[in-house]
C-alpha cells in the first residue's frame, strides 16, 4: 500500500458535460415518465428534490502520521415508502451530483421491485487502492459516525457499492452498534454471513442480471445456449453475472475491468478469469485471451452487452456502433439519455438499471427482514424469492412498455414513480 498524494482522475469532475451529468440524466427520464403519468404539479415538485443531503469532512491520521481530510456524502432522496436504502461508494470521482442521482435511482428501483424502502446513496471521495486496510477502516468509521444521526434500521440502511464490500459493512455495523451500546445488525446489509448477512446477497445483483437476460432472451425466442455475452466491469456484479450466465450456457466473449479488456470469440473461461483476478487484483496480463480496450468491448460483436462498471459508458458517440441486441444494465446509469434514443431506434432492448440490477437491493431487503426477525433462510429460499420478485418486476415493466409504447426504461420509471407518488397521495402532505 502506498501513501502517495491523491490524484484526481477527472479534474473537471464538478463540471460534467450536459449529457454526462448523472442527475440531469435521471431528471430527463423522470420528466418523460412524469408527463406520461400525468403526475400532478405538486407531487412533481416534491419528487424532483432530494429529501436530505449531507456533506461531511472526514479527517483521519494516515499510517505515515499525516492528517488527510476526505469528503463524504449521504443523500436521502425519498423515504415515503420506508427506510432509505442505498450503497456507499468509495471512489475519487464521487460527486454530490452523482450521489443525488444514485439516490434517486435507488428510490425508483425499490419501488419497481415493490420492496418497502425509500432511496439513498453515499460516497466518499477517496482512492482505496492507495490506502492501507487501517486507513480504510478509519475512513469508514469516521464517515459512519459523522452521518450517524441518519443511520438506523428504521431510517437509513447502507449497503456495498463500488469499492466497498462486506468488510466495510462490518465496520459500519460495529461503529453504529458501539454508539448505540448494543448490537444492531439490521443497520446495514451486505454484511458477512457470520454477522447477520444473508446467504446469496453477495451474488444477488449478478444473479438478478442473469434472470433478466434470460427473460429478455426468451422474449426474443432464444436462450442462453445461443447468446454471446460481453461484460464490462469484473467486480461484484460483473464477475458474478458472467459466471452465472456462463453456467446457464452462454458464451462470454469479452470481459473488462479498469485495467482493460479481454476477448475470445470462442468463449472465455470465467472461473479461470475469476481466479486470475483474485490473485492479481486485475484482469490485465491474463494470458489466454486477446487484449481489447474498454471502448471496443462496448461495440464488439455480441448478442448481450452487460455494462457493470460505472456511469456514462454508453453515449451518443458509441451507441450507433453497438451490435448487441440486448443491453442489461448491471451498473447504475451506464447509458446517457442521448444514447437511449439511438438504442431505441436501433431496436436494441435495454433492461434498465433500476430493474436489471435490483437483485442486490432485493436480497438486501431479505437480509434486513432476516436480521429483524432473527431467523435466517437457506440459500435456496433466498434465490427462489429473488427470482420470483425479479421475474414479476420484469413482466410488469415490459407490459407497461408495451401498453404505452415506450422503452423499458421509461416504463420502469413510470412504475417506480407511480408507486412512490401513490404513497405520497395516501400519506398526504405534513406541513
Ligand atoms: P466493484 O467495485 O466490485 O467492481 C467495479 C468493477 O468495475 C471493477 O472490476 C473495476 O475494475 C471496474 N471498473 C472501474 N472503472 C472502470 C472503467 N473505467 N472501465 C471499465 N471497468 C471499470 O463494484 P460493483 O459492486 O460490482 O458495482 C458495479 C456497478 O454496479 C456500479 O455501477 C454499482 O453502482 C452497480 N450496482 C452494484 C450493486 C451491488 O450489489 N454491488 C447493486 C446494484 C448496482
Amino acid at each position: 500500500m502506498t501513501t502517495e498524494p491523491r490524484l484526481l482522475i477527472r479534474p473537471d469532475k464538478d463540471t460534467f458535460l450536459a449529457e454526462e451529468n448523472p442527475f440531469e440524466a435521471m431528471m430527463e427520464r423522470f420528466d418523460h415518465a412524469a408527463k406520461l403519468l400525468n403526475l400532478d404539479r405538486g407531487l412533481y415538485k416534491v419528487l424532483r428534490n432530494p429529501e436530505k443531503q449531507i456533506i461531511v469532512s472526514i479527517p483521519i491520521v494516515r499510517e505515515n502520521g499525516e492528517v488527510e481530510v476526505y469528503t463524504g456524502y449521504r443523500v436521502l432522496y425519498n423515504t415515503s415508502r420506508g427506510p432509505a436504502k442505498g450503497g456507499i461508494r468509495f471512489d475519487l470521482n464521487v460527486t454530490l451530483e452523482e450521489v443525488k442521482a444514485l439516490a434517486a435511482w435507488m428510490t425508483w428501483k425499490c419501488a419497481v421491485v415493490n420492496i418497502p424502502f425509500g432511496g439513498a446513496k453515499g460516497g466518499v471521495v477517496c482512492d482505496p487502492s492507495t490506502m492501507s486496510m487501517l486507513e480504510l477502516e478509519r475512513v469508514t468509521r469516521r464517515y459512519t459516525s459523522s452521518i450517524i444521526e441518519t443511520l438506523g434500521p428504521d431510517s437509513d440502511v447502507p449497503a456495498p457499492d463500488v469499492n466497498t464490500n462486506e468488510r466495510v459493512m462490518a465496520w459500519i455495523m460495529d461503529t453504529y452498534s458501539m454508539h448505540h451500546r448494543h448490537t444492531v445488525t439490521a443497520v446495514v446489509t451486505g454484511k458477512p454471513v457470520e454477522m447477520g448477512g444473508s446467504l446469496g446477497r453477495r451474488e444477488a445483483t449478478g444473479r438478478g442480471c442473469m434472470f433478466m437476460i434470460r427473460e429478455a432472451l426468451a422474449r426474443q425466442g432464444t436462450s442462453f445456449g445461443k447468446a454471446r455475452v460481453a461484460v464490462q466491469g469484473f467486480g461484484n456484479v460483473g464477475s458474478i453475472a458472467a459466471e452465472l450466465v456462463a453456467q446457464a450456457g452462454a458464451t462470454i466473449v469479452a470481459v473488462s475491468d479498469k485495467t482493460g479488456g479481454l476477448y475470445n470469440p470462442k468463449g472465455l473461461d470465467v472461473p479461470d478469469l475469476i481466479a486470475w483476478a483474485k490473485k492479481n487484483r486485475q484482469l490485465a496480463g491474463y494470458p489466454k485471451a486477446e487484449v481489447m480496450s474498454n471502448d471496443d468491448l462496448l461495440t464488439c460483436d455480441c448478442d448481450v452487452l452487460l455494462p457493470a462498471a460505472l456511469e456514462n459508458v454508453i453515449t451518443s458517440k458509441n451507441a450507433p456502433q453497438i451490435k448487441a441486441r440486448i443491453i442489461c444494465e448491471g451498473a447504475n446509469g451506464p447509458t446517457t439519455a442521448g444514447a437511449d434514443k439511438i438504442l431505441e431506434d436501433k431496436g436494441i432492448v435495454v433492461i434498465p438499471d433500476i430493474l436489471a440490477n435490483a437483485g442486490g437491493v432485493t436480497v438486501s431487503y431479505f437480509e434486513w427482514v432476516q436480521d429483524r426477525g432473527g431467523y435466517f433462510w437457506d440459500e435456496e429460499t433466498v434465490n427462489r424469492r429473488l427470482e420470483s420478485i425479479m421475474v414479476r418486476s420484469f413482466k410488469e415493466v415490459v407490459a407497461l412498455a408495451d401498453k404505452h409504447k415506450v422503452s423499458n426504461r421509461i416504463a420502469a420509471y413510470m412504475l417506480g414513480i407511480d408507486r412512490v407518488a401513490t404513497m405520497h397521495r395516501l400519506r398526504g402532505m405534513y406541513a
